[in-house]
C-alpha cells in the first residue's frame, strides 16, 4: 500500500522535459490558485467577521496570506531555464509538500469557522470550500500527485466533519462534493496523462528533428569535403570563392586565386597503381596544409588538381615567394609503401580584381597562369599578367578569324629537310604549316596552332594540313620521308586518329614513310589515350618522333612506354652549344640514351658549321636546321632534293 502511494507520489528523475513542462505549466496555474484561496479567505473572514473570534477571522487568514504569497513570488521570479533538472524536480516534490501541508489547513480554519455560522453563512462555507477545492484541482492538474493528495485530504476531512456535525442538507451536500470531485479527479488524471503524452511525443519530434538536423550538416560537410584528402572539395571551394568577392565587392581589397597541377601524379598511377595514387595525393594535401597559413583556403578541385584562395596574400614578391615554397616541398620525394614517388607541381596565380571581378574568370585565368608555367616556365610560378590578358584577346581574334578564314585555301605547308650529315641525304622533311590570312597577314604558327586547339578547330586544320603534306610527299622519291607535327589534341581524339589513318591509307604514300611528331604534354594530359593513338599508328606502319625534347619534364619513362621511335632535341639547346659546356653535355647524354634505347636522334636548330662539328663529334648525324636549309615551299622542296642529287651523284658515280 505505501509502496503504491510512494510510487504515485514519486517525481521521476527520468523524464526531466516532462518535469519542466509541468513546472512550466504550474509556474502559472499555483500563483493562480493562491490568489483565489487568498481571496476566497478574505471573503469568509468578513462574512464570519462579528460572529467568529478574531484570532479566526483576522490572526489565521493573516498567517496563512504571507506563506501563500511567498509560494507565489518564488514561482513567478524564477528563471525556469536556469533551473538544473534536479532544481525542478525539488520544486515539485515542494509544491506536493505544500498541498498536504495547505489543503488541509485552509479546510481546518473553514470548518473551524462552520460552528460559528449561521445557516446562510455555513452555506456559504460549503460552497467555498467546495468551489476552492475544485479551482485547485484544476490549478493542479499538471502535477496530478498534488491535485489528488489536496482533493483526497480536503474532501476526507469536510465529509467527515459534515458527517458527524452537519444537518442533513450538509450531509447531502458531502455526498455531492465527493461525486463531484470523484469525476472530476477522474477527468483530470485523463487530462494529465493526455499532458504526459503530448510532452513526450513533443520531445521525442524535437529528438528526431535534432538528429535530422545532425545528418543534415553532416551531409552538409560531406558534400562540401573531399573524401580522400579530407579538403574541400571543388563546390566548396567555388562556394569560398564567390563569398569572399560578394564580401569584398563593397571594398575592393586584392586576394588571389591559385591552381596547382602535379606533373608526374599520372605516371605514378600508371606505374604503382591507384591505391599509390591515392595515398600520394593525401600526402600531398597533408605537406600543403601544413605549409599553408590557416586563413589560406586550401581545395583538392579533382585528380591532380588543388585550389588555393589566398585572402590576404602581400605583394607579388612574397606570392612568388610563396609559390616557389610550395613547388619546393612538392620536389621532396615522397616514400610510398609501393616505391618512393618524385613529383613536381606547377602552380598559376590570379589576382582579384586585377585578373577578373567573378569566380568563373579569375579560375579561368588562374588555369591560363598554370598552362602558361606548363608550357612556357616548365612548372614555375606564374602570376597572370597584363601581357597574358593581351595574348588572350590576340587568341581570342585569331581564333574569330580561323573560325571565318577559307583554310583550305589560306592554309600552307612548308618543308624543311631533315639531313643525315654522314652521307649528306635528306632523309625526311618536316612539314610545318602556315597561315597567310587577308585581314592578319602571316600569323605564326605556334600563336595560330594554340588558338585553334583552344577553339576546338585544331582536328580540322590538322585534317587540312594532313592532306596537303601527303600529296606533296608524293612527289618526293621513296626513301624520303615525311615528318608531320601532330597537337595534343590530335592525339587525345580516337575518332581523329582514325580519320587521319583512313586519310594514309587513302594517299598514295606507304604509311612507313611518315613519322608523326607528338609532344610530351600530349603524352601527359591522357597517358592512356594516348598510349592508344600511339599503337593505332604504329600498327598502320609509321613511326612516332617526340617533339621539343628537353623543353617539357623530359621523362624518359615515357618514351620507353610510348614505343617512341625518334627523339628531336629542341633547338633551345644548340644556339649556345659551342660556348657552354654544361649544355653540351645534355645533348651528349641523350645522344648517348638515344643510342643506347635505340632511338633515332635528330637534332633541331643547327645554324653553323661549328654546331654541326660538334654534334657529329658525338655522334649524332640526323640535323635539321637552317645551316642546311629554311623550311622551303612545295617547289622549292623538290629543288633541294634536284639540287641534293645533282651534288651526291657524280660523287658517288666518281666512288
Ligand atoms: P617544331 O615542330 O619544333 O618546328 C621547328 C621549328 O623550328 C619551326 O618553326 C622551324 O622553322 C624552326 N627552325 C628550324 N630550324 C631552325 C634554325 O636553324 N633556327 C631557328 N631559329 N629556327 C629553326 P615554325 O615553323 O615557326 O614552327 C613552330 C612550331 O609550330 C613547331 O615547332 C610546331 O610545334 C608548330 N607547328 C608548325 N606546324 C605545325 C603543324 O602543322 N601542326 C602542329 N600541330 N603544329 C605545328
Ligand atoms: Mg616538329
Ligand atoms: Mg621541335
Amino acid at each position: 500500500m505505501f509502496d503504491l502511494i510512494f510510487s504515485f507520489v514519486e517525481v521521476s528523475a527520468e523524464t526531466p522535459d516532462l518535469n519542466r513542462t509541468r513546472y512550466r505549466a504550474l509556474a502559472v496555474q499555483i500563483p493562480l490558485m493562491y490568489g483565489l484561496v487568498i481571496i476566497n479567505m478574505i471573503a469568509l473572514s468578513f462574512t464570519l467577521m462579528h460572529e467568529a473570534p478574531a484570532y479566526l477571522t483576522i490572526l489565521v487568514p493573516a498567517l496563512l496570506a504571507p506563506v501563500a504569497i511567498y509560494r507565489s513570488k518564488l514561482i513567478l521570479t524564477c528563471d525556469i531555464d536556469a533551473l538544473s533538472d534536479q532544481q525542478i524536480q525539488k520544486r515539485l516534490y515542494g509544491i506536493i509538500r505544500f498541498s498536504v501541508l495547505l489543503g488541509p489547513a485552509f479546510i481546518a480554519w473553514a470548518l473551524t469557522l462552520f460552528a460559528y455560522g449561521n445557516a446562510n453563512s455555513q452555506a456559504q462555507i460549503a460552497f467555498f470550500i467546495c468551489l476552492t477545492t475544485m479551482a485547485s484541482i484544476n490549478c493542479l492538474t499538471h502535477l496530478r500527485q498534488a491535485a489528488v493528495i489536496l482533493a483526497v485530504t480536503s474532501l476526507g476531512t469536510t465529509t467527515v466533519y459534515f458527517a458527524i456535525f452537519g444537518t442533513a442538507v450538509f450531509k447531502v451536500i458531502a455526498i455531492n462534493m465527493v461525486l463531484v470531485m470523484g469525476a472530476m479527479v477522474i477527468v483530470m488524471l485523463r487530462t494529465s496523462n493526455t499532458f504526459t503524452e503530448l510532452v513526450q511525443k513533443q520531445k521525442e519530434l524535437s529528438d528526431q528533428s535534432a538528429r535530422l538536423e545532425l545528418l543534415n550538416a553532416e551531409n552538409m560537410r560531406l558534400a562540401n569535403l573531399d573524401s580522400l584528402t579530407n579538403l574541400p572539395n571543388r563546390r566548396n571551394f567555388f562556394a569560398e570563392l564567390s563569398q569572399l568577392i560578394e564580401q569584398r565587392k563593397t571594398s575592393p581589397r586584392r586576394f588571389v586565386v591559385g591552381i596547382l597541377d602535379l606533373s608526374g601524379f599520372k605516371l605514378i598511377n600508371d606505374l604503382f597503381g591507384h591505391p599509390a595514387g591515392d595515398q600520394l595525393l593525401m600526402e600531398v594535401g597533408k605537406r600543403l596544409r601544413i605549409k599553408l597559413d590557416d586563413d589560406i583556403i586550401l581545395a583538392r578541385l579533382g585528380g591532380d588538381q588543388f585550389g588555393l584562395i589566398l585572402p590576404e596574400p602581400g605583394s607579388d614578391e612574397m606570392l612568388q615567394l610563396l609559390g616557389n615554397e610550395i613547388c619546393n616541398i612538392l620536389q621532396i620525394p615522397f616514400p610510398l609503401r609501393e616505391g618512393t614517388a618524385n613529383i613536381a607541381g606547377s602552380l598559376g596565380f590570379a589576382s582579384y580584381p586585377d585578373a577578373g571581378n567573378t569566380a568563373e574568370v579569375l579560375f579561368e585565368r588562374a588555369d591560363y597562369a598554370l598552362c602558361y608555367s606548363k608550357q612556357n616556365s616548365k612548372g614555375k610560378v606564374v602570376l597572370f599578367s597584363s601581357e597574358h590578358e593581351t595574348v588572350i584577346r590576340e587568341v581570342s581574334t585569331i581564333a574569330h578569324r580561323l573560325r571565318e578564314a577559307d583554310l583550305g585555301r589560306e592554309l600552307s605547308l612548308v618543308y624543311q629537310p631533315i639531313v643525315d650529315s654522314q652521307t649528306g641525304k635528306t632523309v625526311a622533311f618536316e612539314a610545318l604549316a602556315r597561315w597567310q590570312n587577308p585581314i592578319l597577314g602571316s600569323i605564326p604558327p605556334d600563336v595560330f596552332i594554340r588558338s585553334a586547339e583552344q577553339s576546338g578547330m585544331i582536328s580540322q586544320l590538322t585534317a587540312i594540313l594532313f592532306e596537303k603534306a601527303l600529296k606533296a610527299a608524293a612527289a618526293w622519291p621513296d626513301n624520303v620521308q615525311l615528318s608531320f607535327n601532330l597537337s595534343p589534341f590530335d592525339i587525345g581524339s580516337h575518332e581523329h586518329i582514325l580519320r587521319l589513318i583512313a586519310m594514309v591509307e587513302r594517299s598514295a604514300i606507304p604509311a612507313k614513310r611518315i613519322i608523326f611528331e607528338i609532344t610530351e604534354t600530349a603524352v601527359m594530359q591522357d597517358f592512356e589515350r594516348a598510349k592508344e593513338s600511339l599503337r593505332l599508328l604504329h600498327q598502320l606502319g609509321a613511326s612516332i618522333a617526340l617533339d621539343d625534347f628537353g623543353t617539357g619534364f623530359s621523362s624518359l619513362s615515357y618514351v620507353q612506354r610510348m614505343q617512341i621511335d625518334r627523339l628531336k632535341v629542341d633547338r633551345s639547346f644548340i644556339h649556345n652549344i659551342e660556348t657552354d659546356k654544361a649544355t653540351q653535355d645534355i645533348v651528349r647524354t641523350v645522344v648517348d640514351l638515344c643510342r643506347n634505347l635505340n632511338l633515332e636522334c635528330v637534332i633541331e636548330g643547327i645554324e653553323t658549321k661549328q654546331q654541326l662539328t660538334i654534334l657529329e663529334n658525338m655522334g649524332c648525324n640526323l640535323i635539321q636546321g637552317y645551316y642546311f636549309s629554311k623550311p622551303l615551299n612545295e617547289a622549292g622542296a623538290l629543288n633541294f632534293l634536284a639540287r641534293e642529287a645533282s651534288i651526291l651523284e657524280p660523287m658517288i658515280q666518281a666512288s
